[in-house]
């Protein structure tokens, strides 16, 4: 069987707007890493971390033009409708008895999520297709997995019009590497993207939003509320933002420090690579 070429024209990375894809967007720019064309899948305007967002605006966005490096935004949009949609939109528009994202059990497990791979993998996969990839001349995927998160890799989901490549492993760089890259070139480093209601955010993170955000943290209590509603009405068990089988405003109580030797359960089970990168 022959090997499918890799269409060159199509090298892109996956960029999540978090401190590896802003270290792998820097590098492109050194020319250290052979990437020019940045896709970033937002999950919405209404959804994604809102200092990603302003962060990705402020200063990914001119940083790249600088270097003459594409950074394009993809929504998703729906094929037969034209609509874009909007993961926050999704699971609370009225009448939805979707449950896209890994809400927790009682006993604090992970429920399965389409989150990721509607609001990412789809839209990042339809991009690269609609540019000229298929399974005969695969585009190259980016992922921005440090050295230690190197149990994500592999893990990901690969569309046959894919080949997936890990840049940054590539390198050996870790974590700590990305944001001194990053520092190095003059910029901030980013906060952590994904969506600020996203159940795999560790309880120190639920902590620093209830401090600093009171009102995203608000509203992330009201979204677990609603989604408990509507369980009421099915039947069903409850469903948690946390691992701690209780609402988030008692689980994550007002006016406590964050704890340092909290347990990472979070960014690593966001397994695929495409969210918080
Ligand atoms: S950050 Fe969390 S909620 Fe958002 S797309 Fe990723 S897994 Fe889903």
């Amino acid at each position: 069987m022959s090997t499918p070429t890799v269409v060159r024209d199509l090298r892109s990375f996956s960029f999540g707007g978090g401190v590896q894809s802003m270290a792998a967007l820097v590098l492109a720019a050194q020319g250290r890493i052979d990437y020019h064309t940045f896709l970033f899948a937002n999950v919405g305007d209404d959804s994604e971390n809102p200092a990603t967002l302003t962060y990705v605006q402020r200063y990914a966005r001119p940083y790249a033009a600088a270097h003459g490096i594409e950074l394009t935004t993809l929504d998703r949009v729906m094929v037969r409708s034209g609509e874009t949609r909007t993961l926050y939109g999704e699971i609370t528009r009225e009448g939805s008895k979707s449950l896209k994202i890994p809400v927790r059990m009682s006993n604090g497990a992970p429920g399965t999520r389409s989150c990721t791979a509607d609001y990412k993998i789809l839209v990042i996969g339809r991009e690269l297709k609609r540019r000229g990839a298929t399974p005969d001349h695969p585009a190259t995927v980016g992922i921005g997995i440090s050295l230690d998160e190197i149990h994500r890799a592999n893990r990901r989901r690969s569309e046959p019009h894919e080949h997936i490549a890990y840049p940054l492993l590539e390198l050996g760089l870790r974590r700590t590497d990305c944001a001194r890259i990053i520092r190095d070139a003059g910029l901030p480093v980013p906060p952590k993207s994904s969506c600020w209601f996203c159940p795999f955010k560790r309880p120190e993170s639920w902590h620093e939003q209830r401090r600093s955000e009171p009102e995203l943290f608000e509203k992330a209590c009201q979204l677990e509320e609603l989604l408990n509603r509507r369980r009421d009405e099915l039947g069903k068990d409850h469903v948690y933002l946390t691992r701690f089988g209780k609402p988030l405003r008692d689980a994550i109580p007002d006016g406590v420090d964050t704890l340092p030797f909290e347990i990472d359960d979070g960014d690593g089970l966001c397994d695929s690579g495409w969210c918080m990168t």
